[in-house]
């Protein structure tokens, strides 16, 4: 089987949006064995985008379609794909059926141009989305198999995976399963890492090993072909081991875990509460727990200004006011140390209290980032008694980490 990606919408072409649902799409078919030749994108243009269908009809059997199903002008995707295969577009009174339904839950108001999202080529089977308005389409034709599905991510991306991927490997009867699991580590740069494993990196064919860091953590990615998933699972678990052996303690979590959930998580099993007094991280500390929805945490307060008494003491100070201040458990203190590249923290808890100096980690939105990062590390090692072998203790950035 040969597939194809083609990624509409002028956007893209014009550069205002940084086309990500490409990325989802070619990873995931890559995980699930199906190999991709092409991706092209085009803008919403009629003329332009039966060409592109059309030549890609010509080179491959699966193609792949992102965007332009919306209810809008410029949404024209089912009229290409209608016009190219020479199925002329059906009104189906049950779309339209799921579409007000939709629109009811969402307590939105149905317009008139919403009705051709109701319109599919005929034949098509139409692929519910619960996370959005439009349907995704399945045209089975000779000619190739043509899918569309909705441009925004949160709705691609699941139609991908749960409907579209069981549907191809069921049409091409494509054997076993590739599978996945990512490991996590914050607060020790890649290369410390790639440093640790590197000789598994190599070594290792089934599974595969991979690395990929960013500001929240470095991810290890193991992946398996095997089977089933069970048996990929049974080869995934047998790296995992030799891994944390040689990360002890340091894998925070892993596939969807981040450092803000799994210390919430920490925090609550023990019935502890926290508060924050933040510095020059500006509260995105407070800001990173309130979006994962921390149970554990009461408030912050945020000052910007330096503090006197040094860094270690107005980390400390800053601690216990945020602590009082909402009758926390367990206060953080966070003051900058040397033009706030560095950063002293003070956390305090029922079972002891600990000071850390943390290092360079850059400055501007990405100094913070990182900042926060390596402080909540820092409190699931303490919660956890994680003590690392020294050559993990202090997060320096290594040459290799300066490039992001
Ligand atoms: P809608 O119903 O919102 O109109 P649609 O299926 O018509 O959905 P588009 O209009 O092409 O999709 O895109 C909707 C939004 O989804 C875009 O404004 C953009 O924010 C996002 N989007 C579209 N294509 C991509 C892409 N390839 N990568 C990332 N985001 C995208
Ligand atoms: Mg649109």
């Amino acid at each position: 089987m040969q597939c194809e990606l083609v990624m509409i919408g002028t956007e893209l072409l014009l550069g205002q949006i940084v086309d990500t649902n490409a990325v989802f799409m070619a990873q995931t078919l890559a995980e699930n064995g199906i190999s991709l030749q092409r991706k092209t994108t085009v803008g919403d243009n009629p003329a332009r985008i039966r060409d592109v269908l059309e030549s890609a009809l010509q080179r491959s059997g699966v193609i792949l379609i992102s965007g332009g199903l919306g209810p809008t002008e410029d949404d024209i995707t089912r009229e290409c794909v209608a016009e190219v295969l020479g199925r002329p577009l059906e009104y189906r009174a049950e779309l339209y059926d799921d579409l007000v339904a939709r629109f009811a839950h969402l307590r939105l108001n149905i317009t008139e141009n919403n009705r051709k999202q109701a319109n599919a080529p005929r034949g098509a089977t139409a692929i519910d989305n619960p996370n959005g308005t439009a349907p995704g389409l399945i045209v089975d034709d000779e000619r190739g198999i043509v899918i569309c599905m909705p441009g925004v991510p949160s709705e691609l991306k699941p139609m991908l995976t749960d409907r579209v991927i069981p549907y191809l490997r069921q049409r091409f009867d494509l054997p076993g399963v590739i599978h996945s699991r990512v490991l996590k580590v914050c607060g020790v740069g890649e290369s410390r890492v790639d440093t640790a494993i590197g000789d598994l990196i190599v070594s290792q064919s089934n599974p595969t090993i991979g690395l990929l860091a960013s500001p929240e953590a470095v991810r290890i990615r193991i992946t398996a072909r095997a089977k089933d998933v069970e048996k990929a699972n049974t080869l995934i678990d047998e790296v995992d081991a030799r891994v944390r052996e040689r990360l002890p303690g340091l894998i925070m979590g892993t596939n969807d875990a981040t450092i803000e959930t799994v210390v919430d998580a920490l925090l609550r099993e023990r019935g502890w509460t926290l508060a924050l007094g933040e510095s020059h991280t500006g509260g995105i500390i407070a800001q990173r727990l309130t979006a994962a929805h921390a149970q554990s945490f009461l408030g912050a307060l945020v000052d910007p200004a330096a503090h006197d008494g040094g860094p270690a003491a107005a980390a400390r100070d800053a601690a216990q006011e945020a602590r009082e201040r909402y009758g926390a458990d367990c206060g953080l203190g966070l003051a900058p140390d040397d033009e706030a590249n560095c950063s002293a923290v003070h956390f305090v808890s029922p079972d002891g209290n600990e000071t850390w100096q943390l290092g360079r980690l850059g400055s501007g939105h990405r100094g913070q980032v990182r900042t926060a990062t390596v402080t909540l590390e820092r409190i699931r090692r303490h919660l956890c008694g994680v003590q690392p072998p020294p050559e993990f203790r202090t997060w320096q950035r290594d040459a290799e980490d300066k490039r992001d």
